[in-house]
Protein backbone atom coordinates (compact mmCIF):
# COMPACT_ATOMS: atom_id res chain seq x y z
CA UNK A 1 0.00 0.00 0.00
CA UNK A 2 1.56 3.29 -0.97
CA UNK A 3 1.80 5.43 2.22
CA UNK A 4 0.12 9.86 2.37
CA UNK A 5 3.05 11.60 3.32
CA UNK A 6 2.67 15.50 4.74
CA UNK A 7 5.68 17.97 5.24
CA UNK A 8 5.22 20.57 8.08
CA UNK A 9 7.65 23.06 8.27
CA UNK A 10 8.22 24.40 11.57
CA UNK A 11 7.24 21.06 12.75
CA UNK A 12 9.28 20.98 15.87
CA UNK A 13 7.04 23.23 18.42
CA UNK A 14 3.78 25.14 18.96
CA UNK A 15 1.37 25.32 15.88
CA UNK A 16 3.61 22.88 13.55
CA UNK A 17 3.66 20.08 16.44
CA UNK A 18 0.05 20.33 16.84
CA UNK A 19 -0.45 20.00 13.30
CA UNK A 20 1.91 17.24 13.00
CA UNK A 21 0.18 15.22 15.64
CA UNK A 22 -3.32 15.93 14.05
CA UNK A 23 -2.50 15.65 10.43
CA UNK A 24 -0.96 11.49 12.06
CA UNK A 25 -3.73 10.65 13.29
CA UNK A 26 -5.54 11.36 10.19
CA UNK A 27 -3.06 8.94 8.85
CA UNK A 28 -0.71 10.39 6.99
CA UNK A 29 3.45 10.09 7.57
CA UNK A 30 4.83 13.12 8.59
CA UNK A 31 8.05 14.69 7.36
CA UNK A 32 8.65 17.11 10.63
CA UNK A 33 10.93 20.10 9.24
CA UNK A 34 12.55 22.13 11.86
CA UNK A 35 15.63 24.84 11.93
CA UNK A 36 17.92 23.70 14.88
CA UNK A 37 16.11 22.60 17.30
CA UNK A 38 16.59 18.99 17.51
CA UNK A 39 15.44 18.05 20.65
CA UNK A 40 12.07 19.27 20.36
CA UNK A 41 11.74 17.64 16.89
CA UNK A 42 12.72 14.45 18.26
CA UNK A 43 9.27 15.32 20.77
CA UNK A 44 7.17 15.86 17.67
CA UNK A 45 8.38 12.38 16.16
CA UNK A 46 7.79 10.62 19.47
CA UNK A 47 4.29 12.27 19.62
CA UNK A 48 3.71 11.42 15.73
CA UNK A 49 4.65 7.78 16.62
CA UNK A 50 2.17 7.97 20.01
CA UNK A 51 -0.33 8.61 17.86
CA UNK A 52 0.75 5.57 15.27
CA UNK A 53 2.16 6.96 12.22
CA UNK A 54 6.11 6.99 10.74
CA UNK A 55 7.38 10.07 10.52
CA UNK A 56 10.86 11.69 9.92
CA UNK A 57 12.95 14.84 10.59
CA UNK A 58 13.83 16.79 7.99
CA UNK A 59 15.98 19.59 8.87
CA UNK A 60 16.59 22.52 6.95
CA UNK A 61 15.90 26.57 6.70
CA UNK A 62 13.03 26.88 4.35
CA UNK A 63 14.29 31.04 3.81
CA UNK A 64 17.61 28.71 2.16
CA UNK A 65 16.05 27.97 -1.54
CA UNK A 66 19.00 25.53 -2.48
CA UNK A 67 19.10 23.46 1.08
CA UNK A 68 15.00 23.41 0.80
CA UNK A 69 15.59 22.06 -2.84
CA UNK A 70 18.33 19.75 -1.60
CA UNK A 71 16.43 18.17 0.50
CA UNK A 72 12.96 17.50 -1.11
CA UNK A 73 14.99 16.19 -3.78
CA UNK A 74 16.50 13.58 -1.58
CA UNK A 75 13.67 13.15 0.29
CA UNK A 76 12.17 12.40 -3.65
CA UNK A 77 14.73 10.53 -4.93
CA UNK A 78 14.54 7.99 -1.59
CA UNK A 79 10.62 7.76 -2.36
CA UNK A 80 10.36 7.41 -6.55
CA UNK A 81 6.78 5.48 -5.77
CA UNK A 82 5.49 8.27 -3.67
CA UNK A 83 4.76 12.39 -3.29
CA UNK A 84 3.90 14.68 -0.52
CA UNK A 85 0.53 15.45 -1.38
CA UNK A 86 -0.06 18.03 1.98
CA UNK A 87 2.18 20.85 2.64
CA UNK A 88 1.59 22.87 6.04
CA UNK A 89 3.86 26.51 5.42
CA UNK A 90 3.96 26.71 8.93
CA UNK A 91 7.59 27.94 9.54
CA UNK A 92 7.53 31.56 11.01
CA UNK A 93 9.33 33.81 13.63
CA UNK A 94 8.73 37.28 14.31
CA UNK A 95 11.05 40.47 15.18
CA UNK A 96 8.90 42.72 16.32
CA UNK A 97 10.15 46.95 16.30
CA UNK A 98 8.05 49.97 15.11
CA UNK A 99 8.98 50.72 12.05
CA UNK A 100 11.09 53.96 12.61
CA UNK A 101 13.50 51.64 14.31
CA UNK A 102 13.12 48.51 12.55
CA UNK A 103 16.62 47.25 11.32
CA UNK A 104 17.06 45.85 7.81
CA UNK A 105 17.92 42.38 8.75
CA UNK A 106 14.59 41.71 10.84
CA UNK A 107 12.61 42.98 7.78
CA UNK A 108 14.74 40.23 5.62
CA UNK A 109 14.65 38.06 7.81
CA UNK A 110 10.90 37.72 8.86
CA UNK A 111 10.30 37.78 4.98
CA UNK A 112 12.47 35.37 3.91
CA UNK A 113 10.90 33.29 6.27
CA UNK A 114 7.04 33.35 6.09
CA UNK A 115 7.22 34.47 2.06
CA UNK A 116 10.18 33.27 0.51
CA UNK A 117 10.20 29.93 2.43
CA UNK A 118 6.53 29.25 0.92
CA UNK A 119 7.74 29.68 -2.37
CA UNK A 120 10.82 27.71 -1.95
CA UNK A 121 8.77 24.34 -0.07
CA UNK A 122 6.10 24.74 -1.89
CA UNK A 123 7.15 25.12 -5.67
CA UNK A 124 8.81 22.02 -5.84
CA UNK A 125 5.78 19.98 -4.60
CA UNK A 126 3.53 21.12 -6.75
CA UNK A 127 4.19 19.05 -10.00
CA UNK A 128 3.83 16.18 -8.32
CA UNK A 129 0.70 17.11 -6.79
CA UNK A 130 -0.63 18.16 -10.10
CA UNK A 131 0.17 14.91 -11.52
CA UNK A 132 -1.22 12.68 -8.48
CA UNK A 133 -4.39 15.15 -9.19
CA UNK A 134 -4.48 16.12 -5.76
CA UNK A 135 -2.75 18.18 -3.22
CA UNK A 136 -3.21 20.36 -0.06
CA UNK A 137 -1.28 23.59 0.49
CA UNK A 138 -2.05 25.16 3.77
CA UNK A 139 -0.17 27.84 4.99
CA UNK A 140 0.06 29.32 8.33
CA UNK A 141 -0.81 33.04 7.92
CA UNK A 142 -2.09 35.60 10.72
CA UNK A 143 -4.78 38.31 12.07
CA UNK A 144 -0.97 40.80 11.54
CA UNK A 145 -1.48 39.75 7.77
CA UNK A 146 -5.55 40.65 7.25
CA UNK A 147 -5.39 43.86 9.61
CA UNK A 148 -1.55 44.63 10.09
CA UNK A 149 0.00 45.50 13.48
CA UNK A 150 1.25 48.39 14.54
CA UNK A 151 5.03 47.08 15.98
CA UNK A 152 4.83 44.25 12.94
CA UNK A 153 5.41 45.94 9.77
CA UNK A 154 7.83 43.08 8.30
CA UNK A 155 5.58 40.73 9.90
CA UNK A 156 2.35 41.89 8.73
CA UNK A 157 3.94 42.22 5.40
CA UNK A 158 4.93 38.91 4.88
CA UNK A 159 1.72 37.31 6.03
CA UNK A 160 0.04 39.46 4.17
CA UNK A 161 2.19 38.69 1.56
CA UNK A 162 1.24 35.42 1.62
CA UNK A 163 -2.30 35.52 1.83
CA UNK A 164 -2.48 36.96 -1.70
CA UNK A 165 -0.22 34.06 -2.65
CA UNK A 166 -2.29 31.99 -1.67
CA UNK A 167 -4.82 33.58 -3.79
CA UNK A 168 -3.28 33.50 -6.60
CA UNK A 169 -2.09 29.88 -6.43
CA UNK A 170 -5.12 28.56 -5.28
CA UNK A 171 -6.76 29.91 -9.14
CA UNK A 172 -3.69 28.58 -11.00
CA UNK A 173 -3.91 24.99 -9.62
CA UNK A 174 -7.67 24.26 -8.42
CA UNK A 175 -8.91 22.43 -11.77
CA UNK A 176 -6.59 19.60 -10.49
CA UNK A 177 -8.18 18.97 -6.99
CA UNK A 178 -5.18 21.07 -5.15
CA UNK A 179 -6.78 23.29 -3.04
CA UNK A 180 -4.32 26.32 -1.01
CA UNK A 181 -5.86 27.86 1.69
CA UNK A 182 -4.11 30.64 4.43
CA UNK A 183 -5.09 30.01 8.32
CA UNK A 184 -5.20 33.11 10.12
CA UNK A 185 -4.90 32.92 13.74
CA UNK A 186 -5.03 35.31 16.67
CA UNK A 187 -2.71 34.69 19.51
CA UNK A 188 -1.96 31.11 20.00
CA UNK A 189 -0.36 30.14 23.46
CA UNK A 190 2.99 28.79 22.21
CA UNK A 191 7.03 30.37 22.69
CA UNK A 192 5.83 32.98 19.88
CA UNK A 193 3.29 34.59 22.10
CA UNK A 194 5.87 34.56 25.23
CA UNK A 195 6.52 38.18 26.45
CA UNK A 196 3.40 39.10 25.49
CA UNK A 197 1.15 40.66 28.09
CA UNK A 198 -1.77 38.32 28.27
CA UNK A 199 -3.66 39.09 30.61
CA UNK A 200 -3.65 42.58 28.78
CA UNK A 201 -4.15 41.25 25.45
CA UNK A 202 -7.08 38.69 26.40
CA UNK A 203 -9.67 41.81 27.11
CA UNK A 204 -9.48 42.51 23.31
CA UNK A 205 -10.64 39.17 22.70
CA UNK A 206 -14.49 38.24 22.79
CA UNK A 207 -13.26 34.58 23.61
CA UNK A 208 -11.46 36.35 26.93
CA UNK A 209 -8.33 33.65 26.63
CA UNK A 210 -5.88 32.93 24.08
CA UNK A 211 -6.09 29.94 21.89
CA UNK A 212 -4.38 26.68 21.49
CA UNK A 213 -1.96 24.91 19.21
CA UNK A 214 -4.74 21.98 18.47
CA UNK A 215 -7.27 24.19 18.24
CA UNK A 216 -5.35 25.51 14.88
CA UNK A 217 -4.62 22.04 14.38
CA UNK A 218 -8.22 20.91 14.12
CA UNK A 219 -8.92 23.89 11.27
CA UNK A 220 -5.72 22.58 9.37
CA UNK A 221 -6.85 19.05 9.70
CA UNK A 222 -9.97 19.69 8.10
CA UNK A 223 -8.39 21.67 5.41
CA UNK A 224 -6.02 18.72 4.59
CA UNK A 225 -9.37 16.04 4.44
CA UNK A 226 -11.08 15.84 1.15
CA UNK A 227 -13.93 16.90 3.00
CA UNK A 228 -12.97 20.44 1.99
CA UNK A 229 -12.56 19.81 -1.27
CA UNK A 230 -14.26 22.72 -2.31
CA UNK A 231 -12.90 25.19 -0.44
CA UNK A 232 -10.01 27.19 -2.01
CA UNK A 233 -8.44 30.45 -2.08
CA UNK A 234 -9.95 31.49 1.12
CA UNK A 235 -8.35 32.67 4.96
CA UNK A 236 -9.98 31.41 7.74
CA UNK A 237 -9.27 33.27 10.59
CA UNK A 238 -9.06 31.33 13.81
CA UNK A 239 -8.76 34.05 16.84
CA UNK A 240 -11.84 33.95 19.57
CA UNK A 241 -14.09 36.38 17.55
CA UNK A 242 -11.18 39.52 17.63
CA UNK A 243 -11.84 41.80 14.98
CA UNK A 244 -10.07 41.68 11.98
P1 LIG B 1 6.95 28.82 17.50
O1 LIG B 1 6.38 28.06 18.65
O2 LIG B 1 7.92 29.92 17.76
O3 LIG B 1 7.57 27.76 16.48
C1 LIG B 1 8.18 28.21 15.30
C2 LIG B 1 8.55 27.01 14.47
O4 LIG B 1 9.12 27.49 13.23
C3 LIG B 1 9.61 26.14 15.12
O5 LIG B 1 9.31 24.80 14.82
C4 LIG B 1 10.90 26.58 14.43
O6 LIG B 1 11.90 25.57 14.38
C5 LIG B 1 10.38 26.86 13.04
N1 LIG B 1 11.25 27.72 12.24
C6 LIG B 1 11.63 28.99 12.53
N2 LIG B 1 12.43 29.45 11.56
C7 LIG B 1 12.57 28.44 10.64
C8 LIG B 1 13.29 28.30 9.43
N3 LIG B 1 14.05 29.29 8.96
N4 LIG B 1 13.20 27.13 8.77
C9 LIG B 1 12.45 26.12 9.25
N5 LIG B 1 11.75 26.19 10.39
C10 LIG B 1 11.82 27.35 11.08
O7 LIG B 1 5.78 29.49 16.64
P2 LIG B 1 4.20 29.20 16.54
O8 LIG B 1 3.53 30.16 17.44
O9 LIG B 1 3.92 27.76 16.63
O10 LIG B 1 3.95 29.74 15.05
C11 LIG B 1 3.79 28.89 13.94
C12 LIG B 1 3.26 29.72 12.81
O11 LIG B 1 2.01 30.31 13.18
C13 LIG B 1 4.17 30.89 12.41
O12 LIG B 1 4.16 31.04 11.01
C14 LIG B 1 3.52 32.08 13.07
O13 LIG B 1 3.82 33.27 12.39
C15 LIG B 1 2.06 31.70 12.97
N6 LIG B 1 1.21 32.39 13.94
C16 LIG B 1 1.38 32.21 15.28
C17 LIG B 1 0.56 32.90 16.17
C18 LIG B 1 0.67 32.74 17.66
O14 LIG B 1 -0.01 33.49 18.38
N7 LIG B 1 1.45 31.83 18.18
C19 LIG B 1 -0.42 33.76 15.67
C20 LIG B 1 -0.56 33.92 14.30
C21 LIG B 1 0.26 33.22 13.45
P3 LIG B 1 13.01 25.39 15.57
O15 LIG B 1 12.25 24.71 16.71
O16 LIG B 1 14.06 24.53 14.99
O17 LIG B 1 13.44 26.76 15.95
Amino acid sequence: MTMKYALVTGGSRGIGRAVCVKLAQMGYRILINFVSNTEEAEQTLRLVREAGQEGELLRFDVSDAEQTREAIEAWTQAHPEEYIEVVVNNAGIRRDDIMVFMEEKDWRRVLDISLNGFYNVTQPLLQPMLTHKFGRVINMASVSGIKGMPGQTNYSAAKGGLIAATKALAQEVARKNVTVNAVAPGFIKTDMVEGLDEAALKKQIPANRFGTPEEVAELVGFLASPASGYITGNVISINGGLYT
